[in-house]
């Protein structure tokens, strides 16, 4: 939703709505924890007023506890921080489905994964971002895609129904790629927003996707 135009806010989230997308993923970014500062639960809730889809928010930004309360009461039906961004993973990710929602652990593509184990069974979806957090449009980064099926296996071996999300440098191509290495969720942004038709963006992706799928 970074890459739509935030001064037709409803009709960009009825677009969206039209367009076959399965969830709203909205990118909060504090001016801290990336320099880029969007928006806060005020829009978040200003969209679900405007659309029934399911409202998946990505936080970047320091302290995501304290804010976990505001985004619940805004609409989010799935609220996602970023491990570097917290000391407290583990009360976050309880707090967030002591809400009622799903909960989400998002990595920056230099952080190790080793500690993910600690946290398969905590949360409903590992975000993996494939370009470093903080702006819309940049080029994704192939390296991410071993993380991407290192995190597949290990929910796999440990028999973990886990939801894998990658977001960044998304379009057919990478879509494709990401889904092959075990990812089932693809954000999208530049690419959906810059094409001259949402809903067939939206389908080539998807199609790309499910060409991916092992
Ligand atoms: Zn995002």
């Amino acid at each position: 939703m970074l890459a739509g135009d935030f001064a037709h806010i409803a009709e960009e989230v009825v677009r969206v709505q039209e367009s076959g997308a399965d969830y709203l993923h909205l990118d909060v970014m504090d001016g801290h924890f990336v320099p880029e500062l969007t928006f806060g639960p005020q829009l978040v809730a200003a969209v679900n007023r405007s659309t029934s889809m399911f409202l998946d928010v990505h936080l970047m930004m320091y302290n995501p506890y304290d804010y976990v309360e505001a985004f619940v009461a805004a609409g989010a039906d799935m609220l996602t921080f970023h491990f570097e961004a917290t000391e407290d993973v583990e009360d976050t990710l309880q707090y967030i489905r002591r809400c009622n929602i799903k909960a989400g652990l998002a990595f920056s593509p230099e952080t190790s994964l080793s500690l993910i184990p600690k946290y398969l069974d905590k949360c409903d979806m590992l975000l993996l971002m494939t370009v470093p957090p903080g702006r819309g449009g940049q080029p994704f980064m192939p390296e991410v895609l071993e993380k991407v099926r290192f995190v597949r296996q290990t929910c796999d071996q440990l028999q973990l129904p886990m939801s894998i999300e990658v977001d960044g440098g998304m379009n057919p191509d990478t879509a494709r790629q990401c889904s092959e290495a075990g990812a089932d969720v693809i954000v999208a942004g530049t690419y959906l927003f810059k094409s001259k038709d949402l809903k067939a963006a939206v389908k080539t992706l998807r199609d790309a996707s499910e060409q991916g799928r092992p």
